[in-house]
């Protein structure tokens, strides 16, 4: 690249969505060289300190991620802001196709001037994906967004990935019969701030309202986050479809995400997030430096076989693999 990392930021720093794309993939190579150069445009970049509203979502398949979006996105664009939409899909890790990259989703707000949308960087692992997605919302707050949008499916542990990276979290599900709410997983209900009951609209209007409530009420037993601001974890029913209940969404985030900054909790959770991913770095980047010298890849596969068989204790194994980084 002819360009140099000081122009990349600069352009970056003035919203230019080319070069914030350009800069994602980057960030996403795997190559030594670009993670040099990704280093040092995030490094630049930090010192910006422009912050975002960070908002993650979360809902299976088919619940109207895709709509509720576009539309959100839309209505706040309308209204002068910046959205940037980037995805943490585990299928496309697995599979190789993604649920959230489909390039026809969501066609009007990537038409959008004040829209940016990325969809999932496709690594092996999830770790992978999540690091990767926490660089590109750095590089999108850097790029002066006003939102960030972080969506993802609720499959294994990429809602807690999410929420890790979000000042607030969102959860839609759709209309259902009662017995429908053991199926939403216990910890995403103690995390989730807000939970939009989407499709309250047409024959499926009485059952969204029945849902809300039974929600309203499962998470009144729950026992929560102390301090949290009164009213909160908050249920809303929505219509993405007809564009109903988005501006109230937006407004309970608001108080929510107002609460948090007054009260100093949204720069604790910043701040405990930033030092959870510096360490995930630093042990992925040890592990990497222990995997890429073959003798000691040999050596951990061969311990962690020995530990497998019930041969060696996996803390006596762990700390001879790890007197090999002395010599690293
Ligand atoms: P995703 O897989 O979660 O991204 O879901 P999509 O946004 O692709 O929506 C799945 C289906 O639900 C589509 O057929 C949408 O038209 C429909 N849908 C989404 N939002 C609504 C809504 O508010 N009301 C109704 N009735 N249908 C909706």
């Amino acid at each position: 690249m002819t360009t140099s990392t000081a122009e990349i930021a600069e352009r970056i720093r003035q919203g230019d969505r080319r070069a914030l794309a350009r800069a994602i993939t980057l960030v996403e190579s795997r190559r030594a060289d670009d993670r040099a150069a990704s280093d040092a445009l995030l490094e630049d970049l930090a010192r910006s300190r422009r912050e975002a509203l960070r908002i993650g979502l979360s809902g299976t398949p088919g619940v109207g991620k895709s709509t509720f979006i576009e539309a959100f996105g839309l209505m706040l664009t309308g209204q002068g802001l910046r959205v940037a939409v980037l995805a943490v899909d585990p299928s496309s890790t697995r599979t190789g196709g993604s649920i959230l990259g489909d390039k026809t989703r969501m066609e009007r707000l990537s038409r959008d001037p004040n829209a940016f949308i990325r969809p999932s960087p496709s690594q092996t692992h999830l770790g992978g994906v999540a690091r990767r997605t926490r660089d590109a919302v750095a590089l999108c707050e850097a790029a002066g967004f006003d939102v960030v949008l972080i969506e993802t499916v609720g499959v294994g542990q990429s809602e807690t990935i999410v929420a890790e990276m979000s000042d607030l979290f969102v959860l839609l599900i759709a209309p259902a019969g009662g017995d429908e709410l053991q199926g939403v997983k216990r910890g995403i209900m103690e995390t989730a701030d807000l939970i939009l009951v989407n499709k309250a609209d047409g024959d499926l209007k009485a059952a969204a309202t029945r849902t809300a409530a039974d929600y309203s009420g499962a998470l009144r037993l729950l026992r929560r986050r102390d301090g949290d601001a009164p009213g909160f974890p908050k249920v809303l029913t929505v219509s993405a479809l007809e564009n109903r209940g988005l501006a109230e969404a937006w407004a309970a985030m608001q108080t929510l995400a107002d609460f948090r900054r007054e009260t100093g909790d949204w720069a604790d959770r910043r701040a405990r997030q930033a030092t959870r991913w510096f360490e995930d770095e630093v042990r992925q980047g040890l592990l990497a430096r222990l995997r890429d010298d073959s003798s000691s890849d040999t050596a951990m596969t061969e311990l962690g076989r020995a530990v497998s068989r019930g041969d060696r204790s996996p803390s006596s194994a762990a700390a001879e693999v790890l007197r090999r980084l002395k010599d690293t």
